[in-house]
């Protein structure tokens, strides 16, 4: 029967956590992919858990950014079990490098007991030989991990489908229809009816806002990423300076990213995106220059206006939720986002003021998001 208690429409890193704790919760949940689960944004991320290095503010962005990011010891753990699937968690915190002694001066007045230590030129090079000797000396994000994105997507997707959960792939949502109290899918695979609805189809959720009577709130902001293989090169912990980072995953490759092009559509990483990569890292790692390149790639961050999620029920149709617009920070996002729409559609008020900052009133407050 194509009957569900929640339909999902979008299996990246997003839908797929909230299949997970729907369906461990003892939902019927399924999941609607239009093209492979995991295979857009989420599988083009660095993996960065940037509670820190994403947020100055402290704000509750960054609270939830840092709630978030300290789920994931655990989660990795719980993952691993129910999936099989290492997400490659790595906690060897991150560098956040200052050239100038202005930087260096900025970056110690953000220095604190906990989570961010002043490390000297001296220091940030006994532990990352390879760093540029132009460095006045680094922040140290102690706490800041990553993940491989892909694999959490397909962790929580195996967790799911173990729960209970159905995964329907190659199977887009054309339209979202109310059926009595629930809401049919019309989809490529058929209709399925379902009693609630998230929508959790990353840039592409746009499309269902403006379905369901909203303005698009949604824009692609373009990224570019590569990877190395290193021959020489020993590269232990995250280094970044600006917007470009060096990322050390598990299996021996190094990420370098990333671009960022607002409203660009094209997935093709391009000459310049590569280039623009490949200047700001040399600066970063001067040695890097002779590393060979295994591979360049470019997907879409889906960016709201003002850079946060959504994480909301519908204004007039009761039982469709959002929970969309994670911007550079989905997989970082990905395991509070799941327990918030648990806890909206369950009614278990547990995240009240997550909901209600992350709402969709900073969407209706112009002139009703219509
Ligand atoms: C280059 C780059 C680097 C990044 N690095 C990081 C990082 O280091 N750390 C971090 O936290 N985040 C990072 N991000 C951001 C992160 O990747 C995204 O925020 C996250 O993947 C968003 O997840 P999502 O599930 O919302 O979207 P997506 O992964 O894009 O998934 C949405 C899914 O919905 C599907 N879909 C769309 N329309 C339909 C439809 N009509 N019917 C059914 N399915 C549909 C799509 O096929 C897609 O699979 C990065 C992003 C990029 C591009």
């Amino acid at each position: 029967m194509n009957v569900f208690d929640v339909g999902i429409i979008g299996g990246g890193v997003i839908g797929q956590g909230i299949a997970y704790e729907l369906s461990k919760a003892g939902l019927k949940t399924a999941v609607f992919e239009s093209g492979e689960i995991g295979g857009k944004a989420t599988s083009a991320a660095a993996g960065m858990l940037g509670a820190h290095s994403e947020n100055e503010k402290r704000d509750i962005f960054f609270e939830l950014c840092l709630e978030s990011r300290n789920l994931y010891p655990s989660l990795a753990k719980e993952l691993l079990e129910q999936s099989g699937v290492d997400i490659e968690l790595v906690q060897e915190g991150m560098y956040r490098l200052a050239f100038t002694e202005e930087e260096g001066r900025f970056l110690q007045s953000l220095a604190d007991e906990d989570e961010l230590e002043w490390h000297s030129r001296e220091n940030v090079l006994a532990n990352e030989p390879h760093v540029s000797e132009d460095i006045a000396g680094a922040l140290w994000l102690k706490h800041d991990g990553q993940v491989k994105g892909s694999s959490v997507c397909h962790a929580y997707a195996k967790g799911a489908r173990k729960y209970g959960a159905s995964i329907f792939e190659q199977c887009p949502v054309f339209d979202v229809i109310k059926e009595g109290k629930a809401y049919k899918l019309v989809t490529s695979q058929g209709v399925f009816i379902c009693g609630k609805v998230v929508v959790s189809s990353g840039v592409w959720s746009g499309f269902f806002f403006e379905k369901l009577g909203l303005r698009n709130p949604m824009k692609p902001v373009k990224g570019e990423c590569l990877a190395i293989k290193p021959k020489k090169l020993v590269i232990n912990k995250t280094v970044f300076y600006e917007h470009c980072y060096i990322v050390p995953k598990k299996d021996g490759t190094v990420i370098i990213g990333a671009t960022s092009y607002e409203n660009d559509w094209d997935t093709h990483p391009t000459v310049k995106g590569v280039s623009e990569l490949m200047i700001k890292v040399q600066k970063i790692m001067p040695e890097i220059g002779s590393e060979p390149v295994v591979s360049a790639w470019s997907s879409l961050r889906p960016q709201t206006a003002d850079g946060w999620p959504y994480f909301a029920e519908h204004p007039e149709h009761e039982g469709i939720f959002f929970a969309t617009g994670h911007y550079r920070n989905g997989i970082l996002l990905a395991p509070i986002t799941s327990l918030i729409v648990k806890d909206m559609i369950l009614k278990t008020n547990q995240y009240e003021r997550y909901v209600h900052s992350f709402s969709l009133n900073r969407l209706l407050s112009d002139a009703k998001g219509r």
